[in-house]
């Protein structure tokens, strides 16, 4: 059987970060960098006042209480401005340019609030409430480097910085697209022999969650001929296919015996529980990327945080490696079968990990309870309560 590790590395051998393209903006939410973004300006671009209020010398409000004429008003977006002189003031709102001469903003709290004169009550030291030019960034600083996916504070500090369009790797588009004979969608009544469809849903939020686009193509039977036509209509908008189903030892295994011929595609046993039976490889002119996931759902699940994932990162040009893991104290005895790296659904509880009940590999209701995966290594066969293990966080 071919280990774990092997596996991804070959995967990641052929997955190829996504061309980067420029875009606004707008549509730039969940993409990451393809350059680093330096802001033209420094930000804010002027020292302008941080409260409403009114902008004085500060030597002439050191013995408030004191009352002084107002010069006039400055508002946010004013341009020419009047310089305050000696013994007056002007009255300043909040991100309004600072006047020439001025060298402090007394919060209007601290005043009457007079537009003629105004009493000043307390005194402001210089600088008060005044946010300086650059204090945020200088001019030709980096506001965000190559590599940053973009969240929304990131789209806002583009934006603050002056760009409409930048260049992004996209967010990789995923077909999701399950096989059997024996799947309903949900919402439908189920026949007989017949249960409802899962795989297809949660691979596409699990892609949606690994930050890429995910496109559910539903299921298909498992006839052969359905299953290429089907991926060969959906090939034209897709970074990589996902399946589910149809890979393993049994007749009926459409995803096998349609793509075996192509030879672009391997299928494997990976030396892992659950998730032995693998494929990867490419098809179609543009040889795209195609995991070819065992059906079982806890199997796919598992197979997608092992090594979809990981190349979902690659292609999107963010740094790939094991999946984060941390070390807990396991609170029942273990049992792994020998020659397989396990993966067992638990529950992580601070430094203590509990394995849930139910460990089948259809069983999708223990997974949906779990919020992590007890790894087990190849030749270890069983481990005591209370043994340090292995923890990947879901
Ligand atoms: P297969 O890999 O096609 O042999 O399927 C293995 C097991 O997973 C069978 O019990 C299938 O019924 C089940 N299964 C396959 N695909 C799905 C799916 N999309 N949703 C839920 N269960 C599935
Ligand atoms: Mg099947």
């Amino acid at each position: 059987m071919k280990p774990v590790d092997r596996h991804l590395a070959d995967i990641l051998a052929v997955v190829r970060p996504l061309a980067p393209l420029e875009v606004e903006i707008d549509a730039a939410l969940g993409a990451v960098l393809a350059e680093d973004v330096a802001s033209p300006v420094p930000l804010p671009p002027f020292d302008n006042s941080a409260m409403d209020g009114y902008a004085v010398r500060a030597e002439d409000v050191a013995g408030a209480p004191v009352t002084l004429p107002v010069i006039g008003d400055v508002a946010a977006g004013d341009g020419g401005l009047n310089a305050v002189g000696p013994g007056l003031v002007a009255r300043v709102m909040t991100g309004a340019p600072m006047p020439a001469g001025a060298d402090a903003v007394v919060p209007v709290e601290w005043t009457d609030g007079g537009t003629a004169r105004v009493r000043i009550d307390r005194p402001a030291p210089p600088g008060n409430a005044i946010r300086r030019a650059g204090e945020d960034v200088l001019a030709g600083e980096t506001v965000l480097r190559e590599g940053a996916r973009i969240g929304a504070a990131q789209v806002g500090i583009l934006a603050g910085a002056g760009r409409r369009r930048v260049r992004v790797r996209p967010r990789p588009r995923v077909v999701v697209l399950s096989t059997g004979a024996e799947l309903a969608e949900p919402g439908t009544p189920l026949g007989a022999g017949q249960i409802w469809e899962s795989n297809s849903f949660m691979l596409t939020a699990a892609v949606r969650e690994a930050g890429a686009e995910a496109f559910r193509a539903g299921s298909v039977s498992d006839d052969p001929k359905e299953f290429l036509d089907v991926l060969d209509a959906q090939l034209l908008r897709a970074d990589a296919v996902i399946t589910s189903g149809g890979v393993s030892m049994g007749a009926y295994e459409p995803v096998k015996e349609a793509l075996s011929p192509l030879g672009t595609v391997a299928f494997e046993k990976v030396a892992m529980q659950p998730g032995m039976p693998q494929g990867f490889g490419v098809v179609g002119p543009d040889r795209v990327p195609i995991f070819t996931l065992p059906g079982n759902p806890v199997s796919s699940f598992v197979s997608f945080v092992l090594f979809v994932r990981p190349a979902l990162r690659a292609m999107q040009g963010l740094p790939v490696g094991p999946p984060e893991a941390v070390r807990a104290t396991v609170t029942a005895p273990l049992r792994s079968p020998a020659g397989k790296r396990s993966y067992l659904r638990a529950v992580l509880t601070g430094r203590t990990v509990a394995p849930v009940t139910g460990q089948g590999s259809h069983q999708l209701a223990a997974l949906a309870a779990a919020n992590a995966l007890i790894v087990v290594p190849e030749d270890v066969t069983s481990l005591p309560e209370g043994a340090e293990v292995e923890v990947i966080p879901l």
